[in-house]
């Protein structure tokens, strides 16, 4: 089987290069065309020799996940469904504003951790997404997109937010991070590279030592009582030990940056005034911004997005209590693009989604099942008789068709 080369960082790229008997520089040279010159074909590297361009077409291949399905949204933003093999595709967005172009990759096929709030999560858990899954992702929106009059790329930003928790696939997610930030491949500022976590703490103790990519944490609730609910790792990595890690890794960083605080406002479960105070004094010496996200509805969620006075209002207590909070605008959501709404194909190992699927089936019916008790009981006023179901059925059966128009 052929190497794909984008499962390597540089300095994995420099040692397989070396195993072939070729020169290290070999590695950066192919390293630029595959990252600054987008270039999948050994044929166009035109400063390597013939015959070493001949050995690589032999070996290796560069190959990104193939496109199975691409939407574009209202506002300008677009979602690829991605073949990553074996029954699983997975969704990457890409959303343009003035300023930058941000991709939200994925970074396993579903999750194992089923956040209450997120569509990812129902969907159960396949497996990591390799390197090259992960890189590829943003290799291929480039070359989809293209560069753009100033020469460069139109992915100036990506954020781990996709699917998948990136914290439980370190090893794949840190050299895909490598190649993003690497001078020789995409060169991204480690402020335009972001790793979004629900509180994997033994991971984040370990970032320091990997990466100074910037970190969100998701964290959704003011106390472990209500996070244990919506964020279920809490359970295992409580909001102190949590707070605790990040600002350990926070510490490491050579510039002042702050971690963002992700908090998405569900509808009468956390977007109270009193969970906005609560929120104000967690976090009164963990130096963060906050950035509220309105819950995003999916199917398999009853959850509902919070009046734009409650958002608001949550937004105002922090305001006041001195932080600088944000509120997501929701993109996309025509297209199910939205934070929360990232559903691809996963070949689920968990049975979750099945699990969850019944219950809505149950759910379904039970609804019907009262929604006819309660119509019989308005005609049992009306009527003074009480039908059964099966009077219900034969009376619909029985009705005479509509007349043709
Ligand atoms: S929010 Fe993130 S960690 Fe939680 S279930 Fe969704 S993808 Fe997984």
């Amino acid at each position: 089987m052929k190497q794909n080369l984008l499962d390597f960082d540089f300095q994995q790229l420099t040692a397989w290069f070396a195993e072939q008997g070729e020169k290290p520089f070999r590695a950066r040279q192919v390293l630029r065309w595959i990252y600054k010159s987008g270039e999948h074909d050994f044929d166009a590297m035109s400063d390597l020799a013939k015959t070493l361009r001949e050995k690589l077409k032999q070996t290796a291949c560069i190959q990104a996940p193939m496109v199975m399905r691409e939407e574009t949204a209202s506002d300008g933003t677009r979602k690829w469904l991605l073949d990553v093999g074996t029954g699983n595709a997975v969704e990457t967005v890409f959303i343009p504003e003035d300023d930058r172009g941000t991709l939200c990759v994925s970074t396993q096929a579903g999750c194992a951790l089923d956040c209450s709030f997120c569509a990812t999560g129902k969907q159960g858990f396949n497996r990591n997404l390799t390197t090259a899954e992960i890189i590829g992702q943003v290799w291929w929106a480039n070359h989809e997109l293209g560069k753009g009059a100033d020469g460069n790329w139109p992915v100036t930003n990506v954020v781990l937010m996709g699917m998948g928790e990136p914290l439980l696939n370190f090893e794949n997610v840190m050299d895909a991070l490598s190649l993003m930030m690497e001078d020789q491949a995409y060169g991204l500022s480690k402020r335009r590279v972001t790793i979004s976590t629900s509180g994997v703490v033994p991971a984040i103790d370990r970032l320091k030592n990997h990466t100074d990519a910037s970190l969100a944490v998701s964290l959704h609730a003011p106390n472990d009582e209500l996070r244990n609910e919506l964020v279920p790792i809490n359970r295992k990595y409580p909001i102190k030990e949590l707070l605790r890690s990040v600002s350990g890794y926070m510490d490491t960083l050579s510039d002042r940056r702050v971690p963002v605080i992700e908090y998405t406002l569900i509808a009468g479960v956390n977007d109270h005034r009193q969970h906005a105070r609560e929120l104000a004094v967690l976090l009164k010496d963990f130096p963060c911004k906050i950035n509220l996200i309105p819950f995003n509805p999916f199917a398999l969620s009853d959850y509902r997005r919070p009046s734009s006075s409650s958002i608001s209002n949550f937004r105002q207590i922090l305001h006041e209590a001195g932080y600088t909070v944000t509120v997501r605008t929701t993109r996309a959501d025509d297209i199910g693009a939205a934070c929360g709404q990232l559903v691809g194909e996963v070949g689920d190992n968990t049975r979750r989604s099945q699990r969850y699927r019944d219950a809505a089936e149950v759910q379904k019916d039970n609804e019907s099942r009262s929604n006819l008790e309660q119509n019989n009981e308005t005609a049992a006023q009306v009527t003074g008789k009480r039908f059964s179901r099966a009077d219900n059925l034969a009376v619909a059966i029985d009705r005479p068709p509509r007349p043709s128009v």
